[in-house]
């Protein structure tokens, strides 16, 4: 008789030579097709998968007490079945009372004033109660005690700590750990520990299959804990030293060119700007100016506030490599980026010899064929572009430096791809105007020198930020912002979406900007833009919108980095709270840039204590990186990147928040591994080879040397 996989006694794996860890979950014990469909919507597909899929969270059952063993005003947990609950009104409140049956005795729970506990307290249902108790006429009580439901799973596993996973629908928990015990039993004794003994100790960490066995099936809350510590320490270290290994081969490029900053060269470079260059300024180009004569490849972020001044930063470090002989590029992550890049630069370029072009997709094949050819034989000094300045074909005769403009919007490879196109390796300077909390930075960006500018140009004043809820405030912005477009201001309306949702309420751009018309802006000139229009009409709207035949501009977040018009300072930003907070802070980045006071209205209907948090977070500060670490908090790394698809970082269980110390602590022992070059001894060989194959890929390592 056949029989499937699942029934098999043992755990087979077909190919006796194959990687345990590696094994599909069929072939586990108790998993058949469905459960193993299952299982895929969580993103486990193998016995490794399984292993480190560590438990959303745990009960510590090992000090649960029996109610004749409570003693009185310490905090102390039960476990039992609720008998009975009821609820009645009192002089002070409402009263919730639950009796819960703990085998030998009963307890009992109270609740005032909080009338939702009592439909949980179904009779039948199975708890933890923590608390402080009190005896009172013979019986224990515990008020307000902290809840904890268990199943009858749970249950069964009296006195010890128990694990509890994530689950998707048709998962119960007993059956995912009855795959997390079988794939460790089956694949624990095929992980070879890269770690050396004595680096282990030193660090404080327990074996890794140790860890294993004792982070999913724990005896004790600090067996747990050692468990996880080890887990996540490897997980991070390793990612770390793939960060700290891809530093060390930026630095080992030694061939880069020798960009000299002779006082003349900066002289003859500042006197194209008609302003003083702030401190911040000033100390960046330091910093640059370091790097571009040090002969060895510059791989730099520069950090800075929206407004901060940022392509002066960039030009100086252009034209540097323009004195010395060399080319260089911008690369924007978008077309209207580039074309505004490209109209700072030729303005500022104005007179000058440097000779220059824009490549982007919209520029005619003829154009870009002309371009190509004039960067190839090294008759253009400067381009300006989107990403077609990497693609196929475009080759530089002397690439001297890339500036690559807010590159978390590109892939994180993509900055190496200049590396390839140049005989010597170019010195290649990133800008972000997304202050990215130190965190992501250690990870994201570990491999770049760091350069804050943290001052703004003088005479900027402070955006007035507030928000708008209930028809009579709105009606008042309204009437505010009317009178301001008449007195020749220009002003942006940001929704989060194109269409918006009848059934929800929700603001789209295309209703907006028809009921703006009829309403309140009835009358002024009023464009729309947003990305589902061609390129050329966008762009076209825009263009208006900067010559002020547009008033108002209606938009989706399009408009979120770099555009520059100066005589725009009113901004109205519908449903704000469905913006990220840093995304805000860009967004608000655009007004203010002028000789007038910038006012910043955040429309939000919503009541969550959350909105409140963080739209009062934008109210009060107007500093890019407190903003920042705070949205980072509330929102997670995806969302501050503002793609969820690059903020996701290939971490197998860390969290950058929770786990912030142990990010910074094993960040300092791979910088140490790789500096001291520890990592190429064999003692280290097995770790390297994990961090090869996990990283190699993503952050362009090579396999060898
Ligand atoms: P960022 O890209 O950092 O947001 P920009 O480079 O677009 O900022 O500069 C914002 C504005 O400030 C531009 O209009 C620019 O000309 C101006 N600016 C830059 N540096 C200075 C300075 N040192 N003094 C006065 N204005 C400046
Ligand atoms: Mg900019």
């Amino acid at each position: 008789m056949f029989l499937p996989l699942s029934h098999h006694s043992d755990l087979v794996d077909p190919s006796p030579d194959a990687n345990p860890l590696q094994a599909s979950l069929r072939f586990l014990t108790g998993v058949g097709a469905a459960r193993a469909a299952l299982l895929e919507k969580l993103e486990l597909r193998t016995v490794e998968d399984v292993l480190w899929r560590l438990p959303r969270d745990v009960l510590d059952l090992t000090q649960v007490k029996s109610p004749t063993d409570l003693v009185e005003g310490e905090l102390q947990t039960v476990r039992g079945v609720v008998a009975e609950t009821d609820g009645r009104e009192t002089r002070k409140g409402t009263l919730v009372a639950t009796l819960l049956d703990c085998g030998d005795d009963f307890v009992r729970g109270l609740w005032f004033n909080a009338p939702w506990i009592r439909p949980k307290l179904q009779p039948g249902t199975r708890w933890l109660f923590s608390g402080k108790p009190k005896k009172k006429d013979g019986r224990w009580e515990f008020s307000h005690p902290r809840l904890q439901l268990l199943s009858e799973e749970d249950d069964e596993a009296h006195g010890g700590v128990v694990t509890r996973y994530g689950l998707t629908e048709g998962l119960r928990q007993y059956e995912m750990k009855r795959v997390v015990h079988a794939a460790v039993e089956h694949g624990v004794d095929a992980i070879a520990d890269p770690l050396p003994e004595e680096f282990s100790k030193s660090n404080s960490l327990i074996a890794l299959r140790t860890a294993f066995r004792q982070v999913h099936e724990p005896k004790s809350m600090a067996e747990y804990e050692a468990a996880r510590r080890r887990l996540l320490f490897d997980d991070l270290l390793e990612f770390q030293v793939g960060v700290a290994l891809r530093r060390r081969l930026w630095g080992r490029r030694s061939n880069a060119p020798l960009l000299p900053v002779t006082a003349k060269v900066d002289a003859r470079i500042r006197r194209l700007f008609p302003f003083q260059l702030t401190n911040g300024q000033n100390a960046a180009i330091r910093d640059i100016a370091a790097d571009l004569q040090s002969g060895r490849a510059m791989h730099r972020l520069l950090q800075a506030d929206v407004g901060a001044g940022k392509t002066v930063v960039a030009i100086y470090a252009m034209l540097t490599a323009i004195a010395a002989q060399h080319q260089a590029v911008l690369m924007a992550p978008t077309e209207l980026l580039a074309m505004q890049h490209w109209r700072t630069i030729d303005g500022f370029l104005d007179g000058s010899r440097v000779r220059r072009g824009i490549l982007t997709g919209s520029v005619t094949d003829s154009k870009r064929r002309e371009i190509r050819d004039q960067l190839a034989s090294g008759e253009v000094d400067l381009v300006v572009g989107t990403q077609a300045v990497i693609q196929e074909g475009v080759n530089f005769a002397r690439l001297g430096v890339a500036v690559i403009d807010e590159q978390h919007k590109f892939g994180v490879a993509q900055r190496s791809k200049f590396a390839g196109q140049a005989t010597s390796a170019p010195h290649v300077l990133v800008m972000t105007a997304t202050p990215i909390p130190r965190s992501l930075c250690l990870t994201q960006f570990g491999d770049l020198d760091l350069t804050s500018v943290t001052d703004l140009p003088p005479g900027r004043q402070k955006i007035v930020t507030s928000r708008v809820a209930g028809a009579t405030s709105r009606r008042k912005a309204w009437e505010f912002i009317r009178q301001r477009l008449q007195q020749g201001r220009q002003l942006y309306v940001v929704c989060p979406v194109i269409d918006g949702d009848e059934a929800s309420g929700r603001a789209g751009a295309t209703q907006v900007f028809e009921q703006l018309q009829k309403e309140a802006l009835a009358g002024l000139k009023i464009g729309l833009v947003h990305g589902q229009l061609d390129r050329a009409e966008r762009d076209d709207r825009m263009e208006q919108f900067r010559h002020g035949e547009l008033q108002a501009i209606v938009a989706t977040t399009v408009i979120e980095v770099g555009v520059d018009v100066p005589n725009a300072t009113l901004m109205a930003v519908l449903d704000a709270e469905r913006f990220g907070l840093s995304q805000l802070h860009q967004l608000r980045g655009r007004i203010g840039r002028g000789v007038y006071q910038g006012y910043c209205f955040l429309f939000s209907e919503s009541n969550t204590p959350e909105a409140a948090a963080r739209l009062g977070a934008l109210e009060a500060s107007s500093d890019g990186f407190e903003i920042a670490e705070k949205d980072f908090e509330l929102r997670g790394p995806g969302d501050v990147l503002g793609t969820r698809q690059h903020g996701e970082l290939p971490l197998r269980s860390a969290d950058l928040i929770r786990d912030r110390d142990l990010l910074e602590e094993t960040r300092t022992a791979a910088m140490q591994l790789v500096e001291s070059g520890r990592i190429d001894t064999a003692e280290f060989a097995p770790l390297k080879l994990e961090v090869l194959d996990r990283f190699a890929e993503m952050m362009d390592l090579p396999r060898t040397g």
